[in-house]
């Protein structure tokens, strides 16, 4: 069956590929059968410009890394999981053995091989072999949908998980894309009281605001995010903002909205050195952290979504057959502003 391919730049096909074939099962891997994945920006940039930063894509490669699929068929030491159970799955395999993973941070492993980052395949293919230990079942009220939505979700869940955010906390977060509003979801779960989310594309903004009414939206180039956050604090500011924009000049006054000893949180990918002002941070001793990826999150991100502590539904906004994947790629790439989440659905 066919896997949607990346060829190049600008060149997408669905055709036979032999990976499946040459893909062994390992005693503590299980086979997977795709049903569900979304489309990343991460997705749409490497078939727009072929290379993400150092990542480039230089021979023909499988898209796709937020999954979701039951299992056909287990490893002889796999005790977790059997067959027909529904999963997610965690797209990046670090070392088991390296230093990064034996200190808990497998996530900033050098070594790690994450899915649809050259030169490793992704899984907009009919099957796949992955580690019982990256993969995680499905309660029976998380649909296959959702489960798609772990992925993205978990880099929210653990830029609030970074940000220690503490109940009644007030977060601003920059850019309501995907990230952006899985980010503001994360971080009301987390016990934020109000979560401003700012961008430029209204329509966006009315997409955060329709999630809680304890998000709200500021329209950049409209409102003065940093004005309207000190008119509703007394002056004082918000505790943690997320930077989820990857715009560098949003990224330069991450400062100005933050209240004394408040926290930033960088989230968003940037694609050459920024400048913000340590001035700024410096008089407020505000805290800075990044983040890259997730570790340990998925567990949690499917608990809350079997609890209904987050809701990520609302955010799947169009869904495609696979047959039509190269032109839900197409549409992607054109960024629809009513658009959050794009996912594709596999023939089962
Ligand atoms: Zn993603």
């Amino acid at each position: 069956m066919d896997a949607l391919v990346l060829e190049e730049k600008l060149n997408l096909s669905l055709r036979d590929f032999p990976i499946e074939r040459e893909e062994k099962l390992g005693p503590r891997d299980v086979r997977i059968k795709l049903h569900t994945v979304g489309i990343c920006g991460s997705d749409v940039h490497y078939y727009t410009h072929g290379k993400i930063g150092p990542f480039v894509v230089r021979e023909p490669m499988i898209l796709g890394h937020e999954a979701s699929g039951t299992v056909l068929e287990i490893g002889s030491e796999v005790t977790t999981l059997r067959e027909g159970d529904r999963v997610c799955m965690e797209p990046g395999i670090p070392d088991p053995n390296s230093r990064a993973t034996r200190l808990g941070k497998y996530n900033v492993d050098p070594a790690v091989r994450f899915w649809a980052t050259p030169p490793v395949h992704g899984i907009l293919r009919p099957a796949c072999v992955h580690p019982e230990a990256f993969t995680f079942k499905l309660p029976d009220n998380v649909s296959f949908a959702e489960a798609a939505m772990v992925e993205p979700l978990a880099v929210g869940v653990h830029a609030a998980t970074k940000a220690r955010i503490k109940p009644g906390d007030i977060a601003v977060v920059l850019g309501a894309g995907p990230i952006g509003l899985v980010t503001a979801l994360s971080a009301l779960a987390g016990g934020c009281a109000r979560v401003y989310v700012s961008d430029l594309a209204e329509k966006k903004l009315e997409i955060a605001e329709s999630l809680s009414r304890a998000i709200i939206g500021v329209q950049v180039g409209k409102d003065d995010l940093a004005e309207r956050v000190k008119r509703d604090t007394d002056g004082w500011g918000v505790d943690v903002l997320f930077e989820a924009s990857g715009s560098p000049k949003a990224a330069s006054t991450v400062f100005e909205p933050l209240a004394p000893g408040g926290c930033v949180v960088m989230i968003g990918g940037q694609s050459d050195p920024i400048s913000y002002d340590t001035g700024a941070a410096m008089i407020r001793e505000a805290r800075v952290e990044n983040i890259f990826r997730y570790a340990h999150v998925f567990p949690r991100c499917v608990a809350m979504l079997s609890s209904g502590a987050i809701d990520v539904k609302p955010l799947i906004t169009r869904k495609f057959e696979f047959k039509d994947s190269v032109r839900a790629f197409e549409i992607a790439a054109s960024a629809p502003p009513a658009d959050v989440k794009m996912q594709i659905e596999l023939p089962q």
